[in-house]
């Protein structure tokens, strides 16, 4: 190869020589077999930035082996699992904007950083990130990576599907009069929350509000629920027992998501269309009047209201609401 040689001042043949030299990488040195180009001309060694940073990158791939870190390539493949680009997973993590970049091109992470990268293979772990990186991420790319977190792993759908299992058998399998008749059905609750979420401004509080009515109203007209969801009044009223873990599998199987807004409290936003079609036309007139009633009222009205409500004062806190109370229910 020609090189330019600074001992002779001008640019020489160079011949490349392999030799095996120690490296320092953090507290360690490692050997490595390195190309060093030697002028033709007086035998010296000619500095070239490329051969100088291969080597440096083959210790530490040496350092990455002996210390179990991540190489390149892999953050590389998880970024692209999830359709990431650099920068876009530099901030799900909060990390900053060149981040990823540098490790990416060579740079050795820290042990906490790295510790983090390994665990992005794991989709709840990803799923976890993302939750907390949401303000940053944005609700749209937010919801696009939720679902191609479940689109990648197939295994984290079934996860949510015994989830959602677990979750019908304790909020109750029973048809009985705390269940409004009917029995709990996840599929029935996710398409009523949707449906409300997307007609509705609706906050997390003024949201469970929304569904009580709905079920309690279907009730009296209907003697049965809609949901087959079970109430339990709360000082704030009442909530569907099992509610922030009814929240959370919403989100997490995409059906809502929950965006903060600074000082107002977390917003319910549809993720994805309803599927209007799995409720009866009684049913469907039920939830019209719920919302052409309440749909525009603020948190404050909603819990004031349901706070005039029989169902809520005759039952203690804590306990699960009867629907036997639906006869007397006001606000709707
Ligand atoms: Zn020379």
């Amino acid at each position: 190869m020609k090189a330019f040689c600074l001992d002779c001042g001008n640019e020489v043949a160079a011949q490349i020589e392999c030799r095996n030299e120690l490296i320092p990488v953090k507290n360690e040195e490692y050997h490595v077999p390195v190309s060093v180009p030697v002028c033709s001309v007086c035998d010296a060694e000619i500095f070239v930035e490329e051969f100088e940073e291969d080597a440096i990158q083959r210790a530490y791939d040496l350092y990455r082996q002996e210390h179990d870190l991540i190489f390149p390539n892999e953050i590389r493949e998880i970024r692209e699992l999830y359709g990431l680009t650099q920068s876009g997973l530099s901030r799900v993590l909060g990390w900053g904007e060149v981040t990823i970049t540098r490790y990416e091109n060579g740079s050795l992470p820290s042990q906490a950083h790295n510790d983090i990268l390994m665990l992005l293979r794991k989709p709840s772990a990803m799923l976890e990130f993302l939750k907390r990186g949401k303000n940053r991420v944005g609700t749209d790319e937010y919801t696009r990576l939720c679902r191609r977190v479940r689109e990648v792993f197939p295994e984290n759908a079934a996860n949510l599907e015994r989830e959602v299992i677990r979750l019908e058998g304790v909020v109750g399998r029973e048809a009985d009069i705390f269940h409004g008749y009917r029995r709990f059905d996840f599929y029935r609750l996710a398409n009523l929350a949707v449906y409300i979420a997307d007609r509705a401004i609706c906050y997390k509080v003024k949201f469970m509000k929304l569904l009580w009515f709905t079920d309690f109203l279907a009730y009296k007209q209907i003697r049965r629920s809609i949901s087959g969801l079970s109430y339990v009044a709360l000082p704030m009223g009442p909530v569907p027992d099992e509610y922030r873990w009814i929240m959370s599998l919403l989100e997490e199987a995409g059906w809502v998501t929950v965006e903060p807004v600074f000082q107002f409290g977390e917003r319910v936003l549809p993720a994805r269309e309803a599927n209007l079609d799995i409720f009866a036309d009684e049913e469907k007139r039920v939830l019209e009047s719920v919302l052409k009633k309440l749909g525009n009222a603020s948190t404050e009205r909603i819990v004031q209201l349901s706070h005039t409500e029989e169902a809520w004062h005759r039952t203690d806190r804590g306990e699960r609401i009867s629907y036997t109370f639906a006869k007397d229910i006001t606000s709707v």
